[in-house]
């Protein structure tokens, strides 16, 4: 029986590549949950093409009450050729996009930080890979992707034409700002607001509610401003001038795949998908890596499970409430790279290991730093 304080994880592994990745992240989870004898309930629930065929569901309703009523979500990966031939209304309605709604994940933080033994995987110079140390915090449920209307239609002149609509409300800019605001008091105390007020009424929008949150709320943190288009320049230009950088929805998940880079592959990033504080205290929150389900590899045990288990260390410290522990998993993962420990990814065309072989690494390091 469980017991009545234990924390339980809902782990849903998703598509591709996204339950080979989980499998490192879930191991992590379990090995801290020993080592430190804290009672955990790990809930292994089904989610995307293969629910699909096994359920007729996407999102088969025991997964959906698992993940409501855990403390955390850990996720994997959806998308792919099987999930592209799924029937576009129960796309729709049991996406991950539906997921965010549904727990009103609204900001998502994605950190990147570079490690001087992966410089060498990086396709930056390591002159600009000192000190990259960063969070960009996403808008997670507005803009383009939830704008209406969208669709593709057929004018009156045989013309197809498609449709997405970019907006946003104030409260929804007010709040992940706020979120961005609250995260760098905790790091080096500055916001780079990103938009393209230039073109957009809504970017202006944008601008001008994180201006006032900041004048009223935040004036001890400082903000700057920049152009979306500026700021993928910057991030391979000079990527360790950011602290916190804070953009919609669409900007976010184009610039941090951009900013991944710096980190030598998108493999290494994780990321934590927040909702409010409940009078609980408690929030609703989704850790996943930041790739997708890369149908390249999927199956070939090529993939690098690090972005999964860095979500885990974002778990511990955002919603367990054990930052140090978080600190230990991260530190065995510096550790296990420092030790030549490399998947294909960030290889450099040298010899690699499986993403099961990358766990053992990680969980051997642990292992060592927990006792
Ligand atoms: P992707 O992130 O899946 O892959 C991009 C490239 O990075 C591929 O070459 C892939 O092999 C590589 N890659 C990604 N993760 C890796 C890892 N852990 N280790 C080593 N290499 C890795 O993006 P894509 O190919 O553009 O999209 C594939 C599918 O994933 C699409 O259906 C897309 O909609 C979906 N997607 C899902 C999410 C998510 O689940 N949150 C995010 C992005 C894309």
């Amino acid at each position: 029986m469980t017991p009545l304080n234990a924390r339980s994880i809902a782990i849903v592994g998703g598509d591709g590549i996204g339950p080979e990745v989980t499998a490192q992240g879930r191991r992590i989870l379990a090995l801290v949950a020993e080592k430190r004898s804290l009672p955990m309930k790990l809930m292994d629930v089904d989610y995307g093409s293969d629910a699909y065929k096994k359920h007729g569901r996407l999102l088969p309703q025991s997964t959906r009450v698992a993940m409501s009523e855990a403390d955390a979500i850990l996720f994997g990966a959806t998308g792919g050729p099987a999930f592209d031939a799924i029937p576009a209304p129960v796309r729709k309605a049991e996406s991950l996009l539906a997921v965010r709604r549904d727990f009103d994940l609204f900001a998502n933080l994605r950190p990147v930080k570079t490690m001087p033994a992966l410089y060498e995987a990086s396709s930056l110079k390591r002159r600009v890979l000192d000190g990259v140390d960063m969070v960009i915090v996403r808008e997670l449920l507005g803009g383009v992707y939830f704008g209406e209307p969208r669709g593709i239609e057929t004018l009156p002149d045989g013309e197809r034409r498609g449709v997405n609509t970019h907006a946003y409300t104030a409260s929804q800019i007010r709040r992940v700002a706020r979120a961005a605001f609250d995260l760098a008091r905790t790091r080096r105390g500055r916001v780079c607001s990103v938009a393209k007020e230039n073109v957009m009424e809504a970017g202006r929008l944008w601008r001008e509610e994180v201006q006032s949150v900041h004048d009223a709320e935040y004036a001890d943190v400082e903000l700057s401003h920049m152009l979306a288009d500026n700021c993928a320049m910057q991030l391979v230009r000079a990527p360790a001038q950011f602290d916190v950088i804070v953009t919609d929805n669409l900007f976010g998940d184009i610039l941090s795949d951009c900013a991944a880079m710096a980190t030598g592959s998108l493999g290494m990033l994780p990321s934590a998908s927040l909702g409010p504080f409940q009078k609980s205290e408690r929030r609703a929150a989704l850790y996943e890596p930041v790739h997708g389900s890369a149908p390249d590899i999927a199956g070939k045990g090529l993939a690098n499970p690090v972005g999964s288990i860095l979500s885990v260390a974002m778990m511990f410290r955002f919603s367990l409430g054990l930052p140090a522990e978080a600190d230990l998993i991260e530190r065995a993962i510096s550790d296990a790279l420092v030790s030549g420990a490399r998947t294909a990814d960030i290889a450099n065309g040298g010899k690699h290991v499986s993403t099961e072989d990358m766990g053992d690494v990680v969980v051997s390091k642990l292992t060592s730093l927990l006792t």
